[in-house]
């Protein structure tokens, strides 16, 4: 970027140090950050042709006022104002809310200009601006689109508009390309200057489009270039472990496993260790759906670094999980004399001392515990691999943790989340990806009905008989208790009917997050036994929870929760070899709710579910927070411009392949773009 550009706002007319302050609260500081604050929307004040008007669409028509203003008040200070106005000889009803004071001056006969959205069934136009064309005041030119811009209490729209048209007049010659020509001339891109103009000030719909592309598909790419540039420094740093496996014992153990190994483990495995060999850092997301067998890759994973003499840590969300990947670890690590360790909240102070004096001497090869793991005073002999299971959002703050700490492990993530690829191009595009897209022989896919409230008795004759043939079940509700704003069932009811219903017969355990820690676990081993025959639950037992005979799940209120989600829940039948089922009880009001569950009882496929569910929420929603490590983009839209983002992705990666990009001059103006970041400053030596 020229310099120019980087000149404070205010070097603009009009622009103060107080208005810089208003902006500032938009994140507007220079010529550029203005340039660059883009439209949402746009008025289009191009008359229309009320016959072409489309039902719910925005118009701006001309017309004549006719007959009397009707004024009708309702509620408190509420009116609903209303005239009739001729457009080419059709009648058409202005409306006006909370504008009875406009009453006087519509007269019949005077000539008016209005927008808002347009009713066809009952020609009606709800009016959001009105301009009266016998004033001699000024008027939005007929025909102008004009761009609507997020402003904050002290900007106008309008100052905005002004602010930015000065912008381009003034500096709308400094702006610079900064994609070299030939992705321009591939893709026929507008110039970046000019997609700047177009996109705040488009002279037609198509050349806003043409813009909108053209910014899109920048952002996008250099986003993908942070990536691919990242991911190629870091292939190229040598401050990572190049740990010597022993793969001739790697094999011996996976020989001792109780069953073979899927092709698609053992992909992902040979990724995995080719990562640890090498002398860089690992730095890779396993994906696979649930009961894939992402456990056992990370065990075999654990046993060749604890083999090359290093030392690994398995992190997990909940300690339920941590208890449970520990038991699995010891029993098939145990046998080839690999110490494994938990180091779980409720161990004692003693336990916890001893456990960290191993870590620290070495005495200890395996550690599993919560992700609180590695914030704690925790020190490693030699750690080599960490495994992070079942979470999106903690990579960043992870790498952060290892590094203050002087570490450079391995670091490999999973997660059960099948995540749809242009997601995980966008909030993993930094990392490798291994995908376990293979189930273990012989699994029955979850059969999955949707049922309504009322078939309660239905479902719990059903579970009746499930448990009749000595399976269990779990019975999840989306709220622990009594909630007087929503109708919801709530786990503690539940648990209160089912164990009348059951009483004597079947034991009912309850469980959810606010219970202590201490009872969580005993619920959950209780369950894991057979001694408690059904799980009622809050979606604590969301992940990774492995009971092989629970048969049956049963979702109060399904449509709560987010498709990822339920597919988790579901995952938690279906593990052993019977027959399970699933049964989402919801009464979803809306066609997309209707949909989501269509989509859970036609498909058990996890990537199925996370692409469709995707389609239908958009990529904010998916996974479920705002926080979701999705970075947000200004112009394109990760599900819409999924196959620009591709594109995009590809030419990144070509791009810093090319020894050139390093140091040739035709890529200085991106090597610049990168250099903003500080990691980049450090490493691109100009
Ligand atoms: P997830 O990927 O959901 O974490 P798990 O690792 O918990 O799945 O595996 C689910 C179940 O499948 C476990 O009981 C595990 O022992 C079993 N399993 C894993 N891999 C295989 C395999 N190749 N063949 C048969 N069973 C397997
Ligand atoms: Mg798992």
């Amino acid at each position: 970027m020229s310099n120019k550009l980087l000149q404070p706002v205010t070097a603009l007319k009009g622009i103060g140090a107080e208005r810089a302050l208003d902006l500032e609260a938009l994140g507007i500081r220079t010529i550029e950050d203005l340039l660059e604050h883009f439209p949402y929307r746009y008025e289009d004040y191009r008359v229309r042709d009320v016959s072409e008007a489309e039902d719910g669409e925005k118009i701006t028509i001309v017309g004549t006022v006719y007959g009397e203003p009707v004024v009708r008040f309702y509620g408190q200070k509420k009116s609903r104002l209303s005239v009739k106005v001729v457009v080419d000889r059709v009648v058409l009803t202005a409306i006006w809310f909370n504008r009875h004071f406009l009453k006087q001056q519509l007269r019949a006969g005077r000539e008016i200009m209005l927008s808002g959205k347009f009713e066809r069934a009952r020609l009606q136009i709800t009016v959001s601006e009105h301009y009266f064309l016998d004033t001699g005041k000024k008027v939005p030119k007929e025909g102008t689109i004009e761009p609507v811009y997020s402003t904050t209490a002290n900007i106008q729209v309008k100052q905005m508009r002004r602010w930015v048209a000065e912008a381009l007049r003034e500096y709308g010659g400094a702006v610079e390309e900064i994609l070299p020509p030939y992705l321009v001339q591939k893709y026929k891109l507008a110039s970046r200057a000019e997609a700047i103009r177009n996109i705040h000030f488009p002279t037609s719909i198509a050349a806003g489009k043409q813009g909108r592309r053209r910014l899109a598909f920048e952002e996008l790419f250099l986003f993908q270039l942070k990536l691919a540039a990242y991911h190629a420094m870091n292939r190229r740093a040598s401050d990572g472990m190049a740990q010597k496996i022993p793969l001739d014992k790697v094999r011996a153990f996976v020989r001792s496993l109780p069953f073979s190994l899927t092709n698609a483990q053992k992909r992902v495995i040979k990724e995995i260790l080719d990562d640890m060999q090498a002398k860089y850092r690992m730095n890779r997301l396993l994906q696979g759906d649930v009961g894939s067998g992402k456990t056992v890759v990370a065990a075999i994973a654990l046993f060749a670094t604890a083999s090359a003499g290093f030392q690994g840590a398995l992190m997990v969300p909940t300690e339920i999980l941590a208890e449970q990947h520990y038991a699995t670890l010891k029993q098939l690590l145990k046998p080839h004399r690999i110490e494994i360790a938990l180091l779980s909240g409720s161990a004692t102070a003693r336990q916890r001392r001893d456990i960290l004096a191993g870590l620290q001497s070495g005495m200890i090869h395996i550690v599993v515990g919560t992700h609180a793991l590695i914030q704690e005073d925790v020190y490693f002999r030699e750690l080599g691999l960490v495994i992070t299971d079942e979470q999106h959002r903690f990579g960043v703050e992870q790498r952060r943790i290892l590094r203050e700490k002087g570490l450079h492990p391995d670091v490999l993530f999973m997660t059960a989340t099948p995540i749809p690829r242009t997601l995980a191009i966008t909030a993993f595009g930094d990392m490798d990806v291994s995908t376990i897209d293979e189930l273990p022989a012989g699994r029955k896919p979850v059969e999955t009905y949707w049922v309504k409230h009322e078939m309660l008795d239905r479902i719990l004759a059903f579970m009746r008989k499930e448990l009749d043939k000595g399976r269990q079940a779990y019975v999840i509700s989306p709220l622990i208790e009594e909630s007087e704003k929503l109708d919801l069932q709530n786990a503690i009811d539940v648990h209160a009917q089912l164990s009348h219903y059951f009483s004597g017969k079947y034991k009912v355990g309850l469980m959810h997050g606010r219970l202590p820690a201490k009872e969580k676990d005993e619920v959950m081993q209780q369950f894991s036994r057979g001694e408690v025959h059904v799980l009622v639950s809050t979606t604590v037992v969301e992940v990774g929870v492995n009971v092989p005979n629970a048969s049956l799940m049963v979702i109060y209120d399904a449509e709560r929760f987010g498709l990822a989600q339920l597919h988790q829940l579901r995952g938690r039948v279906g593990r052993g070899s019977e027959q399970s089922y699933c049964i989402l009880i919801a009464d979803p009001k809306t066609e997309v709710g209707k949909e989501r569950m269509r989509i859970m009882t036609e498909t058990n496929d996890g990537f199925e579910v996370a692409r469709r569910d995707l389609e239908l929420r958009g990529p904010g929603d998916f996974f479920g927070t705002k926080q979701s490590g999705l970075p947000e983009f200004k112009v394109a839209d990760v599900v819409q411009d999924y196959r620009m983002l591709e594109v995009a992705r590809q030419e990144a990666a070509d791009m810093v392949s090319r020894p050139a990009f390093w140091v040739g001059p035709e890529y200085a103006k991106l090597r610049e773009y990168l250099k903003r970041d500080e990691y980049f400053l450090e490493r691109i030596k100009d």
